[in-house]
């Protein structure tokens, strides 16, 4: 059988891995564009001067030797055949296959403000290559905008800040990491980050911008007026699922690959894992999606269980907060908070259903709170504020199928 795996990152790695383990006789093939395989979530470092690019791979060195993995690395893929079942690459060459996992990720999204998408100096943040440029950009500069202040681009900030390299972030929402925070949990990380160099701009918009004879942006002009000069430009303004390159090929897209709870397209021998099939965004999650990916394309029925849900973790400046389920209060939903001198915690309950908390200093007991909210476990008839109930609470509990019986008098 030959198993060919476009990407070579959290998904695609983990998949292969798990391949090789359950057919050891199988052919595999990885293609990806990088030619190194990194973590993103550790581009910070590298950005930061704290890691050298070998620093922040996650395979051994003679992980595809090892493994015996064909690994096309540096290699586009432009164009997939499913009725030939051949992939066709950038460079014009062809990869047959008899099962496909489609692991490509996503890519950042620049909008189209005037200049953004031409100009010279405009960057995002996905892999290394792009840490690399702005890296490059931030050689003798000074002055950086970055727009967007969600976890990327407060990774950005961070690793500038280092620097030296002071940032103007511009954020359309009232506060930083709208996404993951709320205005009191983000309030401390908005002190720490001025501290170290960054000016904040909030409900703000960026509208234009100036650009010099050389193709690069010297300013960015906000919706309120307000003129931002830079050197350069970075842009953490979202991402989209990396699936261009499947047009024409008869796999169902939407906003990402349509796949069924097997991670199986529509088309019989082709699967997606990871963050191109838009379940969640996160490493874990395209990791856990690889494996499974894998073990239906070695002929199992293995549905995919989403362990982690939508999990942050975020740590700056030594300040820790984890953010859990979904951040959209609505009217109806009770909001109830604990503060300690050291810790402040937050969850929102809809029917008596925890469905976003943010710990924030203290982030013990996250494992409970993520069953919590994944599970919808109803809380909201318990005798007990939500902050002191803990796993004792339970006389049965069954993380796999994430039964809950609770202990307690219930009314
Ligand atoms: C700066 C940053 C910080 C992050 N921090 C965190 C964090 O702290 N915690 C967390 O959980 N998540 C974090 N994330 C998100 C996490 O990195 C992603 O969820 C994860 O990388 C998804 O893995 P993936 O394998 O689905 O895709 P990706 O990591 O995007 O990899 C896609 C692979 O496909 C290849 N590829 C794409 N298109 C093609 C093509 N046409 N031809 C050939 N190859 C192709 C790429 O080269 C790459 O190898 C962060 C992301 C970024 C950008």
């Amino acid at each position: 059988m030959r198993h060919l795996i476009i990407g070579a990152s959290a998904a695609g790695i983990t998949a292969a891995k798990t391949i090789r383990q359950w057919e050891p006789d199988d052919e595999i093939t990885v293609v990806s564009a990088d030619t190194q395989v990194h973590s993103r979530c550790m581009l910070h470092h590298f950005l930061s001067g704290h890691r050298t690019a070998e620093g922040i791979n996650f395979v051994a060195e003679d992980f595809f030797e090892k493994n015996r993995i064909r690994w096309l690395k540096g290699e586009r893929v432009d164009r997939v055949d499913t009725a030939a079942n051949l992939v066709h690459l950038d460079c014009g060459a062809e990869v047959p296959y008899d099962r496909l996992l489609i692991a490509s990720g996503a890519n950042f999204f620049i909008p189209p403000l005037p200049n953004f998408r031409e100009a010279k100096n405009v960057y995002g943040l996905r892999d290394l290559s792009d840490a690399q440029k702005i890296s490059k950009a931030a050689e003798g500069s000074k002055r950086c905008v970055i727009v967007g202040s969600g976890l990327v681009g407060l990774d950005a900030a961070n690793a500038l800040c280092e620097r030296g390299i002071s940032c103007a972030i511009v954020e359309m929402a009232d506060r930083i990491c709208p996404l993951q925070l709320d205005a009191v949990a983000a309030k401390p990380y908005q002190e720490l980050f001025s501290k170290a160099g960054c000016t904040f701009y909030l409900a703000e918009k960026a509208a234009g911008s100036e650009i010099d004879a050389q193709g690069n942006i010297v300013s960015i002009s906000l919706e309120s007026g307000t003129v931002l000069p830079c050197d350069f430009v970075v842009v953490a303004a979202g991402v989209r699922p990396a699936i261009g390159f499947l047009e024409g090929s008869g796999i169902k897209t939407g906003r990402a690959v349509e796949v069924d709870r097997y991670l199986r397209t529509n088309i019989e021998n082709v699967w997606a894992a990871g963050d191109v099939a838009g379940i969640t965004g996160i490493w874990p999650n395209a990791m856990e999606q690889g494996e499974t990916a894998a073990k239906n394309m070695c002929g199992t029925e293995v549905p995919y269980e989403n362990t982690y849900g939508m999990k942050n973790t975020m740590n700056f400046y030594g300040l820790t907060t984890l953010s859990l389920g979904i951040n959209t209060p609505q009217e109806g939903d009770e909001v109830v908070v604990r503060e300690s001198r050291d810790s402040y915690k937050r969850a929102i309950l809809r029917n008596g259903v925890v469905t976003h908390v943010i710990l924030q200093g203290d982030i013990s007991n996250a494992g409970f709170w993520q069953e919590l909210v994944k599970h919808q476990i109803p809380v909201g008839h318990l005798k007990k504020s939500v902050f002191d109930l803990s796993y004792a609470d339970f006389y049965q509990y069954d993380p796999k199928h994430g039964l809950f019986e609770w202990n307690l008098p219930q009314e």
